[in-house]
C-alpha cells in the first residue's frame, strides 16, 4: 500500500465511509465479542457502539440463535467447516427493544495481527419484504378484478343468450293458451307447443349451469393463508368501493384458527360479495353495523359469519336465496350468492343464511383450516 492509501484509511475515515453505506457492519473476534459497530448498525439495532463493544454478538439475535451462536463459532474454530462464511442468508435479528426484523447477513473472515476477526454485513429486509407483500396483494387484487369483470362480461353475454329461450317460451305458451281456448283445436298442436316450451326452458337452464361451471372451473389453487389478512383486505375493498362511511365494522376472529387452506382470491370474493350485500341491505337502516366472526367448526373447518343490521331476508327470497338470477334489487343480477355458493363448495365448505334474533340477517360459510385447532 502506498503512504497515501495507508494514511487515508485510519479508523475515523473508515467509519465515515461506512456511515454512508446503508448496510450495517459488525466486526467480531473469534470468541464472538463485538469489536466494532458501524453507524448504520447503531441505527438498525438501536444500540450505540460504546454499549456493545466487548459484548457477545448474540445480543443481536433472537432465540434460538442467541443461545447457539457460541457453539457455531466454536465448531468453526475446531472443524474449519464453513456454514455462513462466504455466503449470505436471510435470518432474523433482534433490536435493543427486543423486537425482531428480517435481515440478510453476509460474513467474511480476516486474519489480523491480533487474531482472527469476522465481519458481518447486514441488510435490513423489512422494506423489501413489505414491497414483496404489497406486490402479492396487488396480484391478488388483479386476479379478483379480472375474475369479476370476466364474470361481468360473460353475464351480459349470457343475459342476451337467455333472452332468446325466454322469448321463445313466452311465444309457445301464448300459442298453447290460444289452443286451449279454441274449441276444435288439434291436441297434437297443443302437445307440440308445450313440449317446445319445455325444451327452451331446458336450454335456458343449460346456459345458467354453463355460467356456474365457468366460475368454478378448476381454478382453485389452495395454499395456507391468514384468515385475518383475507378478511382485512376483502372488507377494505368492499367498503372502499361502496363510498359508505357511516358503517360500524366489528371483526372478531378466533386467533387459534387463523391459518386456512384455501384459494385466497376465492375467499376474498365470497367475503366481498357478502359484505356488499350487507351494505346494500342496510341502505335505509338507522343502525348500520356489520359483524364478522369466526369459530372452529366440525371436520377441521372454520365458520365465518357475516351479520348485518338490515331488514333481514325477504320471504320471497328465503327459499331459493342461492339460486342464480334471483334478486330483489332494482339493478341486481342475482348472481352474488350463487357465485358464493359455487366458490364455497369448490373448497369443500358449506354456505347458509339465518335470521338474527336482534333483526338483520346472518350469512355463514365454512372453509378448511390449515391445521386442526386444539380445544
Ligand atoms: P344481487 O345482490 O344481485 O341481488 P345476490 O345473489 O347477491 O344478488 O342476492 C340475492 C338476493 O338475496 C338479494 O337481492 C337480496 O334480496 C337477498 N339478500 C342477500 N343478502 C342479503 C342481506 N344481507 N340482507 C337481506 N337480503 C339479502
Amino acid at each position: 500500500m502506498n503512504a497515501f492509501v495507508k494514511d487515508s484509511f485510519n479508523e475515523g475515515h473508515l467509519r465515515s465511509i461506512l456511515a454512508t453505506v446503508p448496510d450495517a457492519m459488525v466486526v467480531i473476534d473469534d470468541r464472538g465479542r463485538i469489536l466494532s459497530f458501524s453507524t448504520a448498525a447503531e441505527r438498525m439495532f438501536g444500540f450505540s457502539q460504546a454499549e456493545v463493544v466487548g459484548e457477545n454478538v448474540s445480543l443481536l439475535m433472537p432465540s434460538p440463535d442467541r443461545e447457539r451462536h457460541d457453539s457455531y463459532i466454536e465448531r468453526y474454530r475446531q472443524t474449519g467447516q464453513k456454514h455462513i462464511l462466504g455466503t449470505s442468508r436471510v435470518m432474523t435479528a433482534r433490536r435493543r427493544d427486543g423486537s425482531t426484523f428480517p435481515i440478510e447477513l453476509s460474513v467474511g473472515e480476516a486474519k489480523t495481527p491480533e487474531g482472527r476477526v469476522f465481519t458481518g454485513f447486514i441488510r435490513d429486509m423489512t422494506e423489501r419484504q413489505s414491497v414483496e407483500r404489497r406486490m402479492h396483494e396487488l396480484q391478488n387484487e388483479l386476479a379478483r378484478v379480472a375474475r369479476v369483470s370476466a364474470v361481468g362480461s360473460l353475464t351480459t353475454a349470457l343475459a342476451h343468450e337467455l333472452n332468446q329461450p325466454l322469448a321463445a317460451i313466452t311465444n309457445y305458451m301464448e300459442a298453447a293458451q290460444e289452443l286451449v281456448d279454441t274449441k276444435d283445436a288439434d291436441p297434437e298442436d297443443l302437445r307440440d307447443a308445450v313440449s317446445s316450451a319445455a325444451e327452451q326452458a331446458l336450454r335456458a337452464a343449460k346456459i345458467v349451469s354453463r355460467l356456474r361451471e365457468f366460475i368454478a372451473r378448476g381454478e382453485v389453487s389452495r395454499r395456507t393463508e391468514s384468515l385475518k389478512k383475507l378478511v382485512r383486505e376483502a372488507t377494505a375493498l368492499a367498503l372502499l368501493g361502496s363510498g359508505k362511511h357511516e358503517i360500524e365494522m366489528c371483526v372478531a376472529l378466533d386467533p387459534r384458527a387463523d391459518a386456512v387452506n384455501v384459494d385466497g382470491v376465492n375467499v376474498q370474493q365470497i367475503l366481498f360479495n357478502l359484505v356488499r350485500n350487507a351494505l346494500d341491505a342496510m341502505e335505509d337502516a338507522p343502525l348500520k353495523r356489520i359483524e364478522i366472526r369466526s369459530r372452529p367448526a366440525a371436520g377441521d373447518m372454520i365458520q365465518l359469519t357475516i351479520s348485518d343490521t338490515g331488514p333481514g331476508l325477504s320471504a320471497e327470497m328465503a327459499d331459493n336465496l342461492f339460486e342464480p338470477f334471483r334478486s330483489t334489487k332494482r339493478s341486481g343480477m342475482g348472481l352474488g350468492l350463487s357465485i358464493c355458493r359455487t366458490l364455497v363448495e369448490a373448497q369443500g365448505g358449506r354456505i347458509w343464511a339465518e335470521p338474527r334474533k336482534e333483526g338483520g340477517s346472518s350469512f355463514a360459510f365454512t372453509v378448511p383450516l390449515a391445521q386442526p385447532v386444539n380445544a
